[in-house]
């Protein structure tokens, strides 16, 4: 089977590699020639927008899927019209859009942070009225990885937001005083199977994930169904097909939704070596009308992200049950260019060897997020 791939980034080139072994085929576009899957798969190189490279791209494909949730709808729903596309266009139409997000959200009777549409800076103050101080203001698109966003915590900021905020559509959150963040994996294949993996905790740092837990300490078997329950409205109610991650805060025990990515996520790279199936390989089992695979987990996982430059490889391969993954991109401040999954037969066990990993992990920019919250340190 020929499945096509829009996205030639770290994402697609997991994707590929899961899919090798299922005998699977694959061609990838994406405008950079320098995209990572250049190393592994034939990739037509241009942009979404142009419409002879879709044509050349999608020639002789039976699926197309992205790995990228800022490829423009239209270019979707142009191959749509020739090729199968999953997971569907509507899908990656509401993740673009915070607002969109938020209101599917409560449509579905998910719990989301209190949100208010700030069509311009102007309407700030009306916003903020509704969700209060402090908010987090966030550009409605094109905002990954923390980018796109403020804290307004006080009249003056709010007051400053009126000039200072871009001249884009915005939404304003209500700040939430998180207890931590935890993020579910789902997967819809085509006949409604639905399956999904254990919560995995997450620990950002600049807006940018630097590590997960997987399965997630101490969640009770409540916030695990709450979270599949969300997850499962999400794809019933798109017609889904394929792995959908949603983030969510926890507040004394009750799920927030934060967001969702219609594609396999960052905090599900652990799966790979972590779960019984990855979320790679369940995402193109979806896609292809093939049965899903056990979303168990194997022991306790922890995936750290390697984040604008690279320890030597052969420090990280001489830990006991560490996995190396390098996506083949040059370093660059704040690029993620690969990670590295630590496993462990239990929760415990995964705490001494975190302890005991080189010093590389221990300098204070792999410090994690928590000072602000009310979160304890992930091995605590
Ligand atoms: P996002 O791009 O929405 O995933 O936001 C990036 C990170 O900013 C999240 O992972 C949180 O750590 C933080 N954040 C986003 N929205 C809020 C909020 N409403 N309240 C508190 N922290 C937030």
């Amino acid at each position: 089977m020929s499945i096509g791939i829009l996205g030639g980034g770290q994402l697609g080139y997991m994707l590929a590699l899961a899919g090798y072994p299922l005998g699977l085929r694959f061609r990838f576009l994406d405008p950079s020639p320098e995209a990572p899957v250049g190393r592994i798969a034939p990739r037509v190189t241009g942009d979404y927008t142009d419409r002879a490279a879709l044509e050349k791209f999608a020639h002789g494909l039976e699926v197309v899927t992205y790995e990228f949730e800022n490829v423009p709808v239209d270019a979707v729903q142009h191959l749509a019209k020739k090729v199968a596309v999953f997971p569907p266009p509507g899908a990656l139409e509401t993740a673009q859009d915070r607002l969109k997000e938020k209101q599917l959200f409560e449509k579905l009777g998910i719990g989301t942070t209190e949100f208010a549409s700030v069509p311009v800076a102007y309407d700030i103050d009306v916003a903020i009225k509704k969700v209060g101080l402090p908010a987090v203001v966030k550009t409605r698109r094109m905002g990954y990885d923390g980018k796109g966003q403020w804290i307004l915590r006080t009249a003056e900021d709010v007051k400053a937001a009126k000039e200072g905020l871009p001249k884009q559509p915005c939404i304003a959150e209500k700040f939430v005083s998180f207890t931590r963040e935890l993020s579910v994996i789902a997967v819809r294949g085509k006949t409604g199977e639905t399956a999904f993996y254990p919560l995995v905790e997450n620990h950002h740092r600049n807006g940018i994930l630097r590590l997960s837990l997987a399965p997630a300490p101490r969640v009770t078997p409540e916030i695990q169904k709450a979270a599949e329950e969300a997850a499962r409205k999400v794809l019933e109610g798109l017609k889904y097909v394929g792995v959908l991650a949603i983030e969510f805060f926890e507040c004394e025990g009750v799920l927030l939704a934060n967001e969702m990515a219609p594609r396999v996520h960052n905090s599900g790279h652990w799966t790979i070596e972590g779960a019984v199936t990855s979320q790679f390989e369940n995402h193109l089992r979806a896609i292809c009308g093939l049965p899903l695979g056990s979303t168990m987990a194997i022991g306790s996982s922890a995936m750290i992200n390697l984040i604008g430059e690279l320890p030597e490889s052969a420090q990280v391969l001489a830990i006991p049950s560490a996995h190396l993954h390098l996506y083949g991109k040059e370093p660059r401040p704040g690029r993620k260019l690969g990670h590295v999954t630590l496993r462990a037969p239990s929760f415990d066990h995964l705490t001494n060897r975190f302890a005991s990993l080189p010093a590389f992990f221990q300098r204070p920019d792999f410090c994690l997020d928590g000072a602000s919250r009310k979160s304890k340190p992930p091995f605590a």
